[in-house]
């Protein structure tokens, strides 16, 4: 990897990356991909041109190293271009429409996709929102490519903070530690990590870093001499019995001899003097032999011996490992692999196409890639018998069902995916989704149905007068969401049940010329007391609710003996009846039947239907005049439209007509003329000549219903048409 602070010639170091970068590319790729590439590294130098680096070299320097490392990650001649125009959307006047005419649209998804992650981790500020910016990297990067080049952007930056103050330096690796080594580790691509981690550690904690690498350093001098010698006698032993490997002394990574010694709580010395060794095979079998092998030469530590290959790790890492016991006691780890494991464990999901040796010129085929190692995981981890919460983790993580947005503050709320704006103001605050009327995103209006996509910015605009509506449980998705406006609508059915029933029994009681007020208070309580009622209200509300019928009620504040009680044969026919009027937009204690569909102008009857109100039916539909001769005329309760009814009502109508091309749309347009809307329609039947529909449409009243009835039976197609009644 290239130290740009070791050179001084800035305008060297441009030619020195870009040779590096097509000595690389020349290497995997065709020429007419490479020609491509060097019109984008001329667009993208001419887009930052006189933008420098806090270092002082030119800015093109940067999207040029981030194609390097890529590059040697063999990436595919897209992602290259995304690299090196990673920073033109955030920092020039390069917009996505630009990039898609010069580049084609899948070069600009891949740099508006990594323009979206720079935008989220300069949002981000809050330290616990870790995971959920990780899930949301992840989440909103719908292309892999993106999170790969975004990686390796960070990769050359946390190569350059040499120039940086120190906490800013700080921070930036802060951010790394947190977001992009963790995201590395799932995806599996331990280099990356590796580096990483080195750079953060030594930006972090200077001071530790400087004294563990001069330990390492004195440390090795002393080992030079023994671990030649292991290495000697391991590969001798190998060479007797023709097995084809190559034997590594091991060097271990600062950072993590520094985790090692504060995990075990131990000194450096006792991380640290163990001689460490890496065996590759050319072969699964052979990694057993070299096993053998190593068990037969110097004595094993019982219980230090792990299969990782017949039981690999859960992020798909493969190896045997085993620690000997060496000359002089010291203890030999032994890691054995074959290059393939190696190569796995180094690159994980890159490792998809760095060395299948395919070039892959789409996200789709991408997407299969990702998809190809998260089955190699799994079989893996069928074969283990593991935990699968890292693959079932990942799975989400790719193939997200939750996202991430923002609050106006920064926060990262999760949420389900498919998650409204009332689910999101329900998530923030229950008062907020109560009162939640509208919302801005990204500073457009939006209505409450709209459904959030990951990395939004969601204002929720509340009013004091604004309340839940049974609608928002058609579209709500959240259970705290549901579970509050159903409680909210609940509470609000209980003002309207005790309202309703308070009409009701005002109403019984006013046939037999009496009135709640005049009925003395103490008998009302001893009455209410006999019905195991603690107040007035639960009475009402439980007449209101259609579980205690207004008239028995009356009939038993009316009667000497309170306690007597009332027989269910007793009905009010013996009494004039006073019509309930209704509006018929009265809300939750108030329905308006389904089977009939009672519109204003039509003769109703209402039904109590215990625990839901009053349903109201036509006087004609079936299930009213089913009634007859049963003994239930309690539950059914006279009741009228009041005159000034209005609103949308919804009427039912039967139409047998011919089939014909557009007969139904000639339907559609006169019922559309007659400030009327379809709401529904159901083909029933159908043979060669007619069929028979059924359409639901909003209506006024009984008059407006008839006008649009009589408009549509003079259309000839038209051979029958009716108003269904049940
Ligand atoms: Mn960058």
């Amino acid at each position: 990897m290239l130290d740009p602070a070791n050179t001084n010639n800035f305008a060297f170091l441009q030619d020195e990356l870009l040779n590096k970068l097509y000595d690389l590319l020349n290497s995997y790729l065709a020429t007419a991909q490479i020609t491509e590439i060097t019109q984008v590294y001329e667009y993208s130098a001419a887009a930052h041109t006189g933008q420098l680096r806090k270092s002082g070299e030119a800015y093109i320097c940067h999207p040029l190293s981030v194609a390097v490392i890529l590059a040697e990650m063999k990436m595919d001649s897209h992602g290259i271009m995304a690299a090196l125009l990673h920073d033109v959307i955030e920092d020039t006047a390069v917009t996505k429409d630009d990039l898609t005419t010069e580049f084609g649209s899948q070069v600009a998804e891949l740099v508006d996709g990594v323009t979206k992650l720079t935008k989220i981790d300069s949002q981000s500020r809050a330290e616990t929102q870790a995971e959920n910016v990780r899930k949301m990297f992840l989440a909103m990067a719908v292309d892999l490519r993106v999170i790969i080049v975004k990686l390796a952007d960070r990769l050359h930056n946390m190569q350059t903070l040499g120039v940086m103050p120190n906490s800013k330096k700080r921070r930036i690796s802060k951010e790394t530690m947190d977001i992009y080594i963790p995201i590395a580790n799932r995806l599996g691509m331990n280099e990356i990590r590796h580096q990483l981690e080195l750079l953060s550690f030594q930006a972090m904690y200077p001071k530790r870093y400087q004294v563990l690498k001069h330990a390492v350093k004195k440390a090795r001098g002393h080992r030079g001499e023994i671990i030649n010698k292991i290495e000697n006698s391991i590969q001798h032993r190998l060479q007797e019995i023709d097995l084809n490997c190559k034997v590594m002394g091991r060097e271990k990574h600062i950072p993590s001899i520094y985790q090692k010694m504060l995990r075990k709580k131990i000194s450096f010395s006792a991380v640290y003097d163990v001689y460490a060794f890496r065996i590759f095979a050319d072969n699964l079998d052979n990694c057993y032999r070299i096993l053998g092998v190593v068990h037969n030469l110097y004595k094993p530590i019982p219980e230090k011996f792990k299969d990782y290959i017949a039981l690999p790790k859960i992020n798909g890492y493969q190896a045997l490992h085993t620690i000997l016991s060496g000359p002089y006691g010291v203890p030999i780890e032994i890691q054995i692999k074959t290059h393939h494991m190696y190569q796995m464990s180094e690159s994980g999901i890159a490792a998809h196409w760095l060395y299948k040796d395919k070039t892959c010129d789409s996200s789709a085929k991408l997407q299969t890639y990702a998809n190809e190692w998260l089955h190699d995981l799994l079989d893996m981890q069928s074969l283990s018998g593991n935990s699968l919460e890292f693959i079932e983790n990942l799975k989400i993580d790719l193939f997200p069902h939750e996202i991430f947005v923002f609050t106006p503050q920064g926060k990262v709320i999760k949420l389900p995916s498919g998650s409204t704006i009332v689910d999101f103001a329900y998530a923030i605050h229950t008062d907020i989704g109560t009162h939640c009327n509208s919302a801005r995103i990204d500073k457009h209006l939006v209505p409450l149905q709209s459904k959030l996509q990951n990395g939004m910015t969601i204002e929720v605009i509340t009013t004091e007068w604004a309340r839940p509506n049974v609608t928002w449980l058609n579209f709500v998705v959240t259970i705290k969401a549901r579970t509050a406006v159903r409680n909210y609508l609940k509470n609000f059915q209980q003002q309207e049940a005790i309202h309703l029933g308070r009409r009701l029994l005002e109403k019984a009681l006013l046939d037999m010329k009496l009135s709640l007020d005049t009925v003395p208070t103490a008998r009302l309580e001893k009455l209410l007391t006999l019905m195991e009622f603690n107040n007035l209200d639960e009475l009402l509300e439980d007449i209101g609710l259609g579980n205690k019928m207004p008239f028995l009620c009356a009939k038993r504040i009316q009667q000497n003996n309170l306690e007597a009680g009332l027989k269910l044969d007793d009905t009010y026919t013996d009494y004039k009846k006073t019509p309930l009027t209704i509006k018929g937009t009265e809300g939750m204690v108030i329905i308006l039947a389904k089977c009939c569909r009672p519109i204003p102008g039509d003769i109703i009857i209402g039904y109590f239907n215990p625990g839901k109100g009053i349903v109201v039916h036509r006087h004609e539909c079936r299930n009213h005049q089913n009634r007859e001769g049963k003994n239930n005329h309690n539950t059914w309760l006279e009741i009228e439209w009041c005159p000034k009814a209005n609103g949308d009502f919804y009427a039912g109508i039967r139409l047998e007509i011919l089939n014909q091309r557009g007969t139904l749309a000639t339907i559609a347009s006169i019922i559309s003329k007659m400030k009327s809307s379809i709401e529904n329609v159901q083909i029933i039947e159908q043979d060669q000549k007619t069929s028979i529909d059924l359409i639901t449409l909003s209506v006024k009243d009984r008059l407006h219903l008839a006008n649009i009835m009589r408009k549509i039976k003079k259309l000839p197609i038209v051979l029958k048409i009716t108003r269904i009644k049940a």
